[in-house]
């Protein structure tokens, strides 16, 4: 992770605005120029910046106490959880970790710490990183929720 103010966050950042120069983002939902996940599609996701839209399911096991959705798993969300998980579009954590931490704080439960998910030991190191940890991180940051990884 980038330390703002570092010579390497400074490096990054550098990548970063010559690669948007070079290719400008676009939406992998809809395909809008300017971001790489528009605040259209944003705002059409189910669930996205309403209360009560967080559902706990009900199959949790023993060990687990529950767990919290954000929204079906539809378009244009679905398009950029894929785009996440298998196009290797990193960026996109942090607009998906943020619909996350929206639906964390319009809810009333606690929690101790955010854990992702872990990935099988060859599918991290075939993609070279683990979608959830990266939600989890932005997740984190964003709520002040202690990150378990
Ligand atoms: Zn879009």
């Amino acid at each position: 992770m980038a330390v703002k103010g570092s010579s390497a966050g400074s490096r990054e950042s550098l990548w970063v605005t010559l690669l948007d120069t070079l290719f400008p983002p676009h939406c992998v939902a809809c395909g809008a120029a300017g971001e790489w996940f528009c605040r259209s599609c944003m705002r059409s996701i189910p669930g996205e910046g309403r209360l009560g839209q967080v559902r706990r399911l009900s199959n949790a096991s023993h060990w687990l106490a529950g767990a919290l959705t954000l929204s079906p798993h539809v378009s244009p969300l679905r398009q950029g959880v894929h785009a996440l998980k298998y196009g290797g579009m990193r960026v996109l954590a942090e607009p998906l970790g943020s619909l996350l931490a929206t639906g964390w704080r319009q809810q009333s439960r606690q929690a101790d710490c955010v854990v992702p998910v872990p990935l099988h030991p060859r599918n991290q190191r075939r993609r070279g990183y683990n979608q959830a940890e990266l939600l989890a991180r932005v997740l984190a940051e964003q709520t002040g929720l202690r990150l378990c990884a």
